[in-house]
């Protein structure tokens, strides 16, 4: 089965470019994990793992690179990563302006963002893992603000792309959720809240998106990618979906971005 790779239209032509958002399909992890399961934390045989990242790699036009991951937290610490290695550490975004970087994002229905720019700085690159916790943190809008602080890059030079997450198809959210993002984002949040008999449901990418044109990123430069996890079973991991159904074991899926040495 080949591996499920999504891509934002337009972005295959920015030359050096290396991104995409993989989904579970293709892969040699077996049971709960079936598929492309990236994560060495959820309990996958850790051969089949490391059997998925050599597919992965191989596909995606990153052989004999590394993929730099960070070890994910919900929260808002933005990490900067100057030369390729395998855990950059404790955070929930990562930057580099070093070619042959490439940073990776696992997730199973939180949002995979990925960022880019070309300037006459140079290249940039950045992923945020956002989940309801990372997003109450802001932690979308506070990466972009550190890419211009400290790399210069101005929000306007920035493209970004949302991947497949969880929708607001599946993803009911109660008071414990809903009440501190309408606190912290006002009519952001609120226009992201979904309700329907009586349940709430939030669109976490919608809500990224907002924060993201907040923070000076060109709405017209934001994309969202892919559909959602929790609808998607055939294609991509879903906490939320396991948990409903079964023990909440699953898989992890990787978005990543970077640029070539070359080009
Ligand atoms: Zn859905």
């Amino acid at each position: 089965m080949d591996l499920t790779v999504y891509r934002v239209p337009g972005w295959e032509a920015e030359p050096g470019l290396r991104h995409g958002f993989l989904g579970r399909g293709g892969g040699n992890s077996q049971g709960a994990y079936a598929g492309l399961n990236v994560s060495f934390g959820v309990g996958d045989d850790p051969q089949a793992v490391k059997d998925n990242y050599c597919d992965m790699k191989r596909t995606v036009g990153m052989a004999g690179n590394r993929m730099v991951t960070m070890q994910q937290r919900h929260g808002d610490n933005v990490i900067d990563v100057a030369e390729p290695c395998k855990d950059a550490g404790e955070g929930d975004a990562m930057v580099t302006d070093a070619p042959g970087v490439y940073l990776g994002v696992l997730t199973a229905d939180c949002v995979p963002i990925v960022c880019r720019a070309r300037t006459s700085r140079g290249r940039l690159a950045a992923v945020v893992h956002a989940g309801w916790r990372g997003t109450l943190s802001g932690v979308a809008m506070k990466t972009v603000r550190h890419i211009e602080s400290r790399y210069g890059t101005s929000p306007r030079d920035l493209w970004c792309a949302l991947g497949p997450a969880i929708g607001p198809c599946c993803y009911e959210i109660g008071a414990d959720v809903a009440d501190p993002l309408i606190r912290t984002w006002g009519d952001k949040a609120a226009a992201a809240l979904r309700e329907s008999d009586g349940r709430t449901y939030l669109d976490l990418r919608r809500l990224n998106a907002a924060l993201l044109a907040a923070a000076g990123v060109p709405e017209g430069r934001i994309a969202t990618t892919g559909p959602c996890t929790a609808c998607a079973a055939e294609e991509f991991f879903s906490y939320r979906r396991e948990t409903k159904d079964g023990a909440g074991v699953t898989g992890r899926q990787a978005s990543f971005i970077g640029w070539a040495e070359t080009d």
